[in-house]
């Protein structure tokens, strides 16, 4: 597609991660909040090295971008985002947020992130900044509460208060990357948990 056709987004949804792998916890969370915000398009955007998590089982960036390519096909509206894959190092989501305002300046940015990425929220480089270059909501989570977690960051935190959206509505999906790797490493199915094509790929690339 092309610069200018992206422009015309009105509202345009970022959901930023780690996807190793990416799940149908991501997705179902993913098309919720679209509906929620009224978005017009959803980029699911993998980072190339988490700035706060080191991971022993990480799979290499382009992998884990394939397979958020492969789990979007044919979603209507969600499309794989290489802002930060496509920038080696670590990837601070500001940088990202930037490039995208950039892209899409027609476009008012959402920024998705599930409950437990409140915890370390205040850390995050230039957390001001983000706040200001896109609307933060969060996304529900099964064993989380959202407003109890969001009200001890704003207290860690005052400058935030009132800047971050929690959304409320939809099903919770006890899913995570992690219970999927250990599966895929102790030989247990993971159909039905991540869309065909991404077990597929697991399988036929031996990822974990
Ligand atoms: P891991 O188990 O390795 O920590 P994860 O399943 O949490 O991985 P991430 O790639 O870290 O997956 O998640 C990307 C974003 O999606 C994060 O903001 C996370 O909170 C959110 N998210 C992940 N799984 C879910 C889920 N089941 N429901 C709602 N949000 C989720």
């Amino acid at each position: 597609m092309n610069q200018q056709a992206k422009q015309i987004y009105k509202r345009l949804g970022v959901l930023g991660g780690t996807f190793n792998p990416i799940h149908h916890g991501h997705l179902i969370a993913a098309r919720e909040a679209m509906a929620g915000l009224e978005l017009d398009r959803l980029l699911i955007m993998p980072n190339a090295r988490s700035p706060l998590r080191m991971e022993e089982e990480l799979a290499p960036a382009e992998a884990r971008l394939e397979m958020v390519r492969l789990a979007v096909e044919g979603a209507p509206g969600l499309e794989a985002c290489d802002v930060e894959t496509s920038r080696k190092g670590t990837s601070y989501l500001v940088d990202s947020l930037q490039t995208l305002r950039e892209r899409y300046p027609m476009s008012e940015l959402s920024f998705l992130m599930g409950v437990d990425s409140l915890s370390t929220f205040e850390r995050w480089r230039e957390v001001d900044r983000i706040v200001d270059l896109a609307r933060v909501c969060v996304m529900p989570r099964p064993g989380a509460d959202a407003k109890k977690a969001l009200s001890a960051l704003e207290a860690r935190c005052p400058k935030l208060i009132g800047r971050l959206k929690l959304l409320e509505e939809g099903p919770r999906i006890d899913i995570s990357a992690t219970d999927i790797r250990d599966r895929v490493k102790s030989g247990r199915s993971i159909r039905y948990l991540v869309p065909d094509a991404v077990r597929e790929y697991i399988g036929e690339n031996v990822i974990y």
